[in-house]
C-alpha cells in the first residue's frame, strides 16, 4: 500500500477512534504538540512496557531510572548542549517563514533552495538556533534562575552514574535505562507525530570497558533491530543505516540508525539510533571507574541505543494498517466495503479482547457483562452492544483488537462463547469458565 495515503488515512483513524489528535485543538492547536487519547495511551504504554520488560526487567545487567525533566543548567553546560545543541535555521526573506536548512539539503541539495510557500529563492544566511526549551525556576526571571527542559534523557543518566552504580554495586559492563519525556524546540515539526516538540524517549546507556566497544556496539544494534521485528514490524520496512563520517555527532565514533520506511521525505527515516558515544559524556561530567580486579582506573565508554516512543508508535501503526476489500465479515452490508484492519502485535493492541453480546436483551447482556467484568480484572477489554455484530467486528478490527468474544443464545445453554481471531478469522467455541485462561495463554 502507498505509504503516503496510508499516512493520511491513519491520521484520520487516529483522531476518529481516539488514538492521537492535536493538542489544544479547540484553540487552534499548538504546532508540534499532540495528545494521546484513550486508545493511544494504551498503545504507548504497551510499547514502553515491552521495551522495559525486554531491556531492563529480563536482563541482569541493566537497571532503571526516572530522573527529573527540568534540569540544572550546569548539566547542559558540561554536556555541550548549551553551546552546540542547535540546528541551522534559515529564513525566507520574502514571506519570513523559517526552516531547518538540512530539510532542504536532504530533499534536493542546498543549491536549488526555494521556499515551499512562496517559491522565493531569497534566504537569510543560516544561523545556529538552539533547540533546547528554557524556563525559569522560582519567582524571579533572572539568568541565575534559568533551567532547561531536557532534550534527551541520556544526560541525567550520565550525571547519576556514580550514585546508581554505588547504590547497586554495579560492575562493568552494565546499563542504565530510562523512559521519559524530552523537549526540543524543533524548527519544523511535522509528519504527524514523527517530529514533535514534546515527545518521549526510551534510552539506554550501556557502560563498558573501552576495549570492548566494537563488540557491544554490534550487539546493541542487533538487539534493538530484533526488538522491532519481534513486535511485528515487517522486515522489508526496516533497515540499518550506518552514518557517514560527516554525519556523525562530534562525540560519536560510530552510529547506526534503524530506519523505517515511513514514506515521507526520502521514504526511509530514522526510527532510532545506536551510537558509540565513547568516553565523551562521563569525561565531560568528570566520572572515573575503578576496576578492583585489574587495579586500573579509567573512563568507561558508553553505547547508547536511543529510540523515540512516539516514532515507534507511528511505525507500528503504519505497519499494522491494512485494508481488506469486502467479504471479511459475513454480513452482507459489509461485503462491498473496504474494511480496515489494524494488525498490531497483540502485546501492543490497546484492547486485548472485546465482549459482544449478540443482542442487547437482558438475557444476553447479563452474562456478557459478567464475563466482561471478570476479564477486566486481568486484561484491557472492551464491551460493545451497539449496532449489528458485523459492524461491531469491524469497529474492533479497525482498532486492532485481537479477539472478539460473542455471547449468543446458545451460550445460555452450552455455557460457551465464540472467540474470533482478528487475523486468521477463525472462530472457536470456548467454555466461559475457560476464557480467562484462554486469553492468559495468549498474553503471557
Ligand atoms: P532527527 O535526525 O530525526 O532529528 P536526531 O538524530 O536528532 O533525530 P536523536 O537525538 O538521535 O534524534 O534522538 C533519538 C530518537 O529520538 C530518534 O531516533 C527519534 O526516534 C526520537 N526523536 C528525536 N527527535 C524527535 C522529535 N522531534 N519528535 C519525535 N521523536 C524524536
Amino acid at each position: 500500500m502507498d505509504q503516503t495515503s496510508t499516512m493520511d488515512k491513519l491520521i484520520s483513524l487516529c483522531k476518529r477512534r481516539g488514538f492521537i489528535f492535536p493538542s489544544a485543538e479547540k484553540y487552534g492547536g499548538l504546532q508540534g504538540f499532540w495528545d494521546f487519547g484513550p486508545l493511544g495511551v494504551e498503545l504507548k504504554n504497551n510499547i514502553k512496557k515491552a521495551w522495559w520488560k525486554r531491556f531492563v526487567q529480563q536482563r541482569d545487567d541493566v537497571v532503571g531510572l526516572d530522573s527529573a525533566i527540568i534540569t540544572n543548567s550546569a548539566v547542559w553546560q558540561k554536556s555541550g548542549h548549551i553551546e552546540g545543541f542547535s540546528d541551522k535555521l534559515i529564513e525566507c526573506k520574502n514571506c519570513n517563514r523559517r526552516f531547518k536548512e538540512s530539510d532542504f539539503a536532504a530533499a534536493d541539495g542546498a543549491a536549488t533552495l526555494a521556499c515551499p510557500y512562496c517559491n522565493s529563492k531569497n534566504f537569510s544566511p543560516a544561523r545556529d538556533f538552539n533547540t533546547m526549551l528554557r524556563t525559569y525556576i522560582g519567582p524571579v526571571e533572572e539568568s541565575s534562575a534559568v533551567a532547561y527542559l531536557r532534550p534527551e534523557t541520556a544526560q541525567n543518566i550520565f550525571v547519576d552514574f556514580d550514585t546508581v552504580r554505588q547504590a547497586l554495586r554495579l560492575k562493568l559492563p552494565f546499563g542504565i535505562a530510562q523512559i521519559g519525556k524530552a523537549f526540543r524546540n524543533e524548527i519544523t515539526p511535522g509528519n504527524f507525530i514523527f517530529r514533535s516538540r514534546e515527545f518521549e524517549m526510551m534510552e539506554l546507556e550501556y557502560f563498558i570497558h573501552p576495549k570492548d566497544d566494537g563488540t557491544w556496539f554490534k550487539k546493541w544494534v542487533e538487539e534493538s533491530y530484533q526488538w522491532f521485528l519481534d513486535l511485528g514490524l515487517k522486515k522489508e520496512n526496516l533497515r540499518k543505516y550506518e552514518q557517514k563520517e560527516e554525519e556523525l555527532a562530534h562525540y560519536a565514533k560510530e552510529t547506526i540508525d534503524i530506519e523505517y520506511k515511513f514514506g515521507f521525505e526520502k521514504g526511509w527515516a530514522e526510527l532510532m539510533g545506536i551510537a558509540n558515544r565513547t568516553d565523551f559524556d562521563l569525561k565531560a561530567h568528570g566520572f572515573m571507574y575503578k576496576d578492583d580486579v585489574a587495579k586500573s582506573e579509567f573512563v568507561p565508554f558508553v553505547i547508547e541505543p536511543s529510540a523515540g516512543v512516539d516514532r515507534a508508535a507511528l511505525a507500528f501503526l503504519l505497519d499494522a494498517y491494512d485494508e481488506v476489500k469486502g467479504g471479511r465479515t459475513t454480513t452482507t452490508e459489509s461485503n462491498k466495503e473496504v474494511e480496515t484492519v489494524l494488525r498490531l502485535h497483540k502485546d501492543l493492541a490497546p484492547y486485548k479482547a472485546a465482549v459482544l453480546p449478540l443482542s442487547k436483551k437482558e438475557q444476553l447482556s447479563g452474562p456478557a457483562k459478567e464475563l466482561y467484568h471478570e476479564l477486566k480484572k486481568h486484561f484491557m477489554v472492551d464491551y460493545d452492544d451497539v449496532a449489528s455484530i458485523g459492524r461491531r467486528y469491524r469497529r474492533q478490527d479497525e482498532i486492532g483488537t485481537p479477539y472478539c468474544i460473542t455471547v449468543d443464545f446458545d451460550s445460555l445453554e452450552d455455557k460457551k462463547v465464540t472467540v474470533r481471531d482478528r487475523d486468521t478469522m477463525k472462530q472457536e467455541r470456548v467454555a466461559i469458565a475457560e476464557i480467562t485462561a484462554y486469553l492468559g495463554e495468549r498474553f503471557r
